[in-house]
């Protein structure tokens, strides 16, 4: 039996009058690869600088292997790693010399491991920080994370300024954690990428987590996507039963449909369909079902797929500095 890797209980997180996080409750077991989703401003930053200790919970609590998040901040780090999304490094150090001190701060360094990812990201380490690109300051962030092989890796926006053949290099190092029984937590804006790495995915808005679960179980939420093509007169569907998004062209109806396709199926076989095809939705999909305008926090699965582009904005403006703890609090981090 796993230890749990990760708790949060009702955690929620105030900045003045904007609610960053609101009532969190979640649960990892050892070895779960979890993506969370999100759009600017939805709380993946404050959930993962909350589980590292760096900013204070304003009610509700967190725990990483049963350690609190607050109280037993320097054991809890002792047993992962942290990459941001936006490195913040020391310019005048190599990267040899930087991933040096990163293992010296962590006391473990698997360094066959560590050559190993070295040449995979295709890093070269004899050059100073600051004469690395955006792509390389993340790459030496990620290595430095990776060659510890801790038991929970927390990454935020792990693989944001990685071009596609570096995306791929870090894919194949999270399904090497897998296998390891490391637990990884990570947030995205690559759809793609979370579907292709995570056994659950949730999906925060407005700081309220609206989803969690497996793709197969979300999808079975949402609606299906229907193409029927017609013989001869087009029915109107719009009145059956769970149908809805009804698009005409031609002979060919598009629409979804949501819950028992039974109905539908009753007025297709009566009116001479020639071809159907369905299909369950992408992540995208499922994603901007979130985010339709104007769905409320809490109440977005009811809501259809938005039309793209919407609503993918920042709810809120202020943005935090990147890299480092919060503005707002000292940091409890080692
Ligand atoms: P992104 O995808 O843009 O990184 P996110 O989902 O990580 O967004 P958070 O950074 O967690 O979102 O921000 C959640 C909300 O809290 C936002 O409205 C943000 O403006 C606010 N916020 C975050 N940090 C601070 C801070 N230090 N001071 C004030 N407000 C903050």
């Amino acid at each position: 039996m796993g230890e749990t890797a990760i708790r949060t209980e009702s955690l929620s997180k105030r900045y003045g009058t904007v609610s960053a996080l609101r009532g969190l409750d979640l649960e990892l077991a050892q070895g779960e690869v979890v993506g969370c989703l999100g759009p600017n401003g939805a709380g993946k930053t404050t959930t993962i600088r909350l589980l590292l200790g760096l900013i204070r919970p304003t009610s509700g609590r967190a725990e990483i292997f049963g350690l609190d998040c607050q109280r037993q901040t320097v054991e809890a780090h002792r047993r992962l790693a942290y990459v941001a999304g936006e490195a913040n490094l020391w310019p005048a150090l190599t990267g040899a010399e930087t991933l040096h001190l990163l293992g010296r701060i962590q006391g473990r360094v698997d360094a066959a491991y560590r050559d190993e990812l070295i040449a995979r990201f295709e890093l070269d380490p004899a050059k100073k920080v600051r004469a690395y690109s955006k792509g390389n300051r993340q790459k030496l962030i990620l290595i430095g994370a990776l060659m510890t092989r801790p038991d929970l890796l927390l990454l935020d926006e792990p693989t944001s300024g990685l071009d596609p053949l570096m995306e791929q290099a870090f894919r194949h190092c999270i399904g090497e954690a897998r296998e390891r029984g490391q637990t990884v937590f990570l947030s995205s804006h690559i759809l793609s990428e979370v579907e292709a790495l995570c056994d659950r995915v949730g999906i925060l808005r407005e700081g309220v987590l609206v989803e969690m679960g497996t793709l197969a179980q979300m999808r079975h939420l949402a609606a299906l996507t229907v193409e029927a093509t017609f013989e001869g007169d087009v029915p109107d569907l719009s009145a059956v039963p769970g149908v809805s998004a009804v698009e005409r062209d031609g002979n060919v109806v598009r629409l979804q449909v949501r819950g028992t396709v039974e109905p539908l199926l009753k007025v297709l076989a009566a009116s001479g369909v020639r071809e159907l095809l369905s299909r369950e939705p992408s992540l995208e999909e499922l994603f901007l079902a979130h985010y339709g305008a104007g769905a409320p926090a809490g109440d977005a699965a009811a809501g259809g797929p938005a039309p793209h582009g919407a609503a993918l904005g920042d709810p809120g403006s202020d943005e935090p500095a990147p890299g480092g703890a919060a503005s707002d609090e000292p940091s409890h981090a080692e």
